[in-house]
């Protein structure tokens, strides 16, 4: 089946660099109809700015402010707001991601979630042309590996607490039950794993788990409480300002996207689309290949006796999927394999698909990566090709001037 791709202009400078027109022409040409902008933030040499000017009207009653424009940047400010005026008069439907909104701390912050809403109402009251703004989550975090950014151990600050009072949560005995699961994660023997990897499992065996520890249950409610209580806020606030306006939000690959708090068929309720991340890289941030190490290593390091393949395997079994010709840590450092794009992919896919129960719902992320090990042009056809034989109909292109002239011959051949 051939896509109708949106394409990420990740760097909005890109305008001023190559010229609007020759951007809004070049990839309507190309097939591209829809258009995703952001971040909306400006750069001239270490000046960093947003892409407007501020109208504090906005912001009556909220303790967060926006940054000012700063004058050296006002010109760049004119040049995008003029690329999205062209590339509007060529028809393309405009998004926007990352337009400044998101919260400086913790989503159940209310100031935070104020300033987020004031700032969603400015940005379209500045660019009417707009058709819709893509959330880019917020999250809860899924890693185990000590100290890393998306710490699944979190949060239980006072924003959390008042959320978890309003909402009817014990936090501190969610607290308590998080604990003894991160200090099980050491405690694990070689035959405690080979026992779980012995067992076939399905849904019931996790409602087995979770009935032996209620409070992990409540802390996944809570956690995706809370998300469905920030994006309903924001969906709420787009349809005030126009019916006609959506609301996105991409949440992660299927197989993590539980952990952050994710309900695929909940988030529909308070969104037009969703937009899970098909990102598959070693390192880096977010990619499935460097989770799948931090997560086995990390296993390694905090039980005595585990090897790289039980760990692996049992990093598998915990997340629902296998990687074809993946045995050691080393082999993650490898392209990736025709199966895994054959057997892999078509899996979580069919998840993402079943989970939110309309396929015309969603529009995944597309790259190939955020830092770590560059995804290959032959790896990008690859999942490609899985992608259009999936039934998807749609996807996000992440993103433009990250993209290659090899790149982007491949995407067009995968356009209708
Ligand atoms: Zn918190």
């Amino acid at each position: 089946m051939s896509l109708k791709p949106l394409m990420f202009m990740g760097q909005i400078q890109a305008f001023e660099r190559e010229g609007a027109q020759y951007i809004v022409d070049r990839l309507w040409a190309g097939g591209i109809r829809r258009l995703v902008l952001g971040d909306l933030i400006l750069s001239e040499g270490e000046l960093r700015g947003p892409a407007f000017a501020p109208d504090l009207g906005f912001y009556d009653g909220v303790a967060r402010k926006p940054a000012p424009l700063p004058a050296p940047l006002e010109k760049p400010a004119r040049i995008f707001a003029d690329a999205v005026q062209r590339a509007a008069d060529k028809g393309y439907e405009i998004f926007f991601h990352d337009w400044g909104s998101y919260p400086a701390g913790c989503l159940n912050d209310p100031a935070q979630l104020a300033f987020g809403l004031a700032r969603t109402r400015e940005t379209f009251a500045h660019f009417p042309q707009t058709h819709g703004f893509v959330l880019d989550g917020p999250e809860w975090g899924y890693e185990i590996a000590p100290g890393h950014g998306s710490d699944l151990f979190r949060c239980f600050c006072e924003h959390c607490q008042a959320k978890a009072r309003e909402l009817g949560f014990d936090l501190p005995a969610i607290e308590a039950a998080a604990k003894t699961l991160k200090a099980r994660l050491g405690q694990l023997t070689p035959e405690l794993m080979r026992g779980f990897m012995a067992t076939q499992t399905g849904p019931f065996d996790a409602l087995d788990l979770l009935l032996q520890e209620p409070a992990l249950f409540d802390w996944i409610r809570f956690k995706t409480a809370s998300i469905q209580h920030y994006v309903g806020a924001h969906y709420a606030c787009v349809k005030e300002m126009g019916s006609h306006l959506q609301l996105a939000c991409g949440p992660r690959l299927a197989a993590f996207a539980p952990l952050t708090g994710y309900n695929l068929r909940r988030l529909s309720e308070v969104t037009d689309f969703i937009c899970p991340k098909l990102y598959f890289w070693q390192h880096g941030i977010d990619g499935l290949k460097g989770t799948v190490y931090r997560y086995a290593k990390t296993l390694m390091d905090l039980n005595e006796g585990v090897d790289e393949r039980l760990a692996l395997e049992f990093t598998f079994k915990l997340f629902g999927f296998t990687m074809p010709g993946v045995t050691s840590l080393e082999t993650l450092s490898q392209p990736l394999n025709r199966a895994f794009f054959e057997e892999t992919v078509p899996g979580e896919i069919a998840k993402m698909i079943y989970r939110t129960g309309d396929v015309g719902r969603l529009r995944p992320w597309v790259g190939l990566h955020h830092g770590g090990v560059r995804i290959s042009s032959d790896e990008l056809e690859l999942l490609l090709q899985a992608i259009s034989g999936s039934g998807l109909q749609s996807l996000i292109y992440w993103h433009y001037s990250d993209m290659t002239e090899a790149e982007w011959q491949i995407l067009q051949r995968f356009i209708d």
